[in-house]
């Protein structure tokens, strides 16, 4: 924190540090309501973890986009279904906020041509709850865009994963999901003179006078310069699941290698608004998932399983293996805290499909399968007691576990774990019981960790993205959003698009606070 009161190089009224979600609809609204903005971006890509997205999506119950294409649903439902998901662990006005405001963010949003939105029906993530929409018509996603429409940002938006992974060449067709999302923004926020954007340039931090945030401080190239914010600061800068010394330090399970974030992502913002005085909930929680252990080590986000159990080290089931990711991840971390399961765990499945795992969503390329076996990352027996013996599980177990999941095939029903009693379970077979028998050796296992679609816990807040204080009162100038505020939903994952829909609305609610203000 620098509190006395450094030499400006620049002023602007609002300063947003980060360009994912948040960040570029933060600077979109300051621009589109007048105000001089500076987006500073610590990388040299825009969009975050936000454009690794392939979805891009946004759990904003009954939008524009959404009605348009005839849901049936009304907002006091889904404030039933988030209440009663997320419980009383945040404020309820936060809730609230969140729930309601989505529609008018998307009405207001789409009355620039540069902004189009699609529903993306995906069910929400706690289908047993009260009011769960279970047609998955809360979730909307961004429309593709072609990059001939905006070629300028071709190699100027972080990913898709595939590039920052495999050294993939960026795509020359369309932007879509999170990609999407950003060149849409980039491009909105282009037409506006009033609005600045700038890579490579680390808020590293706040300058306070008298109590407020007053300004700036960013690091380009190793040097510091004091940018003056009239109105204030907006800390988008997503969370800090990059950061092994901060994840210890706040309690989050696994390490930065596993998290799906990028690099940058390293808590800088959050380090700031701490240093500033304000108050953090919520430390030791991410966005969690099951991961795939690849061959460079690292564990990621997998989903839509198409076939496989898992097993524990005992060669048994120990989860619900078409769980939503985020539920699913929790239950992994809570075995292993408690000391009944350890890591990896491995995915069991038959050949089917072939000796690659039947994952349909690993979000990028499969490496070579001769790099995972070198690893020893993915064994192929004749025999599941052979391959049992290749992972280092009880033979009679793993044979005995698969034998029971293949009787309850048929019955369509999985007493032991539930799989497949929930819409979202079955979001990837076509509404049927996600139950597949293993029975056509030769048998694989692929192993497993637990991977993070980014940490949640922040920087407390209150409706208006205020930062605030341990005695609740705000810092002046001072707004956080997405994943460097408390996330208002708590130790829950709602439904798909709660991440992104969290960090675009509390960056534009932030910066219409600001713009009212004198
Ligand atoms: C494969 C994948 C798919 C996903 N799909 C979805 C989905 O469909 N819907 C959904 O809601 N969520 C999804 N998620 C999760 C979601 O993408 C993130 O949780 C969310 O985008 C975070 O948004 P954010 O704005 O808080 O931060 P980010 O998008 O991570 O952006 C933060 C930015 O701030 C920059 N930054 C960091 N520190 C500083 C600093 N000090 N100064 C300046 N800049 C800084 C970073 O470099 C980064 O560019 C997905 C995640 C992954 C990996």
């Amino acid at each position: 924190m620098t509190a006395t009161t450094p030499e400006w190089t620049r002023e602007y009224d609002v300063i947003v540090a980060g360009s994912g979600a948040g960040g570029v609809t933060g600077t979109y609204t300051a621009a589109r309501e007048g105000l001089s903005v500076l987006m500073v971006e610590a990388s040299d890509k825009f969009g975050g973890t936000t454009a690794y997205s392939g979805g891009g999506g946004m759990w904003f119950p009954c939008n524009p986009a959404l009605l348009r294409a005839g849901a049936e649903d009304s907002v006091d439902d889904a404030l039933t279904y988030y209440r009663a998901v997320v419980g009383d662990r945040t404020p309820v006005e936060l809730q609230e906020t969140y729930v309601r405001g989505g529609a008018p963010l998307i009405e207001y949003l789409e009355t620039d041509a540069n902004l189009e939105f699609v529903p993306l029906p995906w069910p929400d993530y706690y289908g047993k709850a009260p009011k769960a929409k279970l047609d998955g018509m809360r979730h909307t996603m961004p429309n593709p865009l072609p990059v001939a429409d905006a070629p300028e940002y071709k190699d100027l938006v972080r990913g898709p994963l595939d590039v920052d992974r495999h050294g993939a060449d960026t795509p020359n067709d369309m932007y879509i999901g999170g990609r999407a999302l950003i060149a849409r923004f980039l491009k909105a926020i282009a037409a506006y003179d009033n609005a600045t954007t700038q890579l490579g340039s680390p808020l590293v931090d706040l300058v306070i006078d008298d109590g407020a945030v007053v300004g700036a401080i960013i690091e380009v190239d190793g040097k510091r310069e004091a940018i003056r914010a009239r109105r204030g600061v907006l800390l988008a800068s997503g969370g800090f699941e990059g950061n092994d010394a901060m994840r210890a330090e706040f309690g989050v399970p696994g390490v930065a290698r596993d998290t799906m974030g990028p690099a940058t992502n390293q808590g800088l913002a959050h380090r700031a608004g701490i240093n500033a005085g304000a108050d953090v909930d919520l430390m030791d929680q991410a966005w969690w998932s099951p991961g795939l252990t690849h061959p460079d080590g690292r564990s990621a986000f997998a989903l839509w399983f198409t076939g496989g159990i898992f097993v524990n080290q005992d060669g048994k089931r120990f989860v619900n293996e078409s769980a939503p990711y985020d539920r699913l991840g929790r239950d992994v971390l809570r075995q292993v805290d408690d000391g009944t399961a350890t890591l990896p765990f491995w995915m069991i499945y038959d050949d089917k499909e072939g000796e690659v795992p039947p994952i349909k969503a690993a979000n990028f390329e499969f490496y070579p399968t001769q790099d995972y076996r070198d690893a020893g990352l993915w064994h192929t027996a004749d025999t599941l007691e052979e391959l049992a013996a290749k992972i280092g599980v009880p033979a009679d177990a793993l044979a005995a576990t698969v034998a029971r999941f293949n009787e309850q095939v048929p019955t369509g029903v999985d007493p032991d774990f539930g799989r497949g009693d929930e819409a979202y379970d079955r979001a990837f077979s076509g509404g049927e019981p996600p139950l597949v028998t293993i029975d056509q050796g030769p048998f694989h296992a692929a192993a497993f960790g637990v991977s993070d679609l980014g940490t949640k816990g922040g920087l407390k807040t209150d409706v208006a993205g205020n930062v605030l204080r341990a005695d609740g009162t705000a810092i002046p100038g001072l707004y956080a959003a997405g994943n460097t505020m408390a996330a208002p939903s708590g130790t829950a994952y709602p439904g798909g698009g709660n991440p992104i829909g969290t960090s675009m609305l509390f960056s534009h609610l932030a910066v219409r606070d600001l713009a009212a203000r004198a």
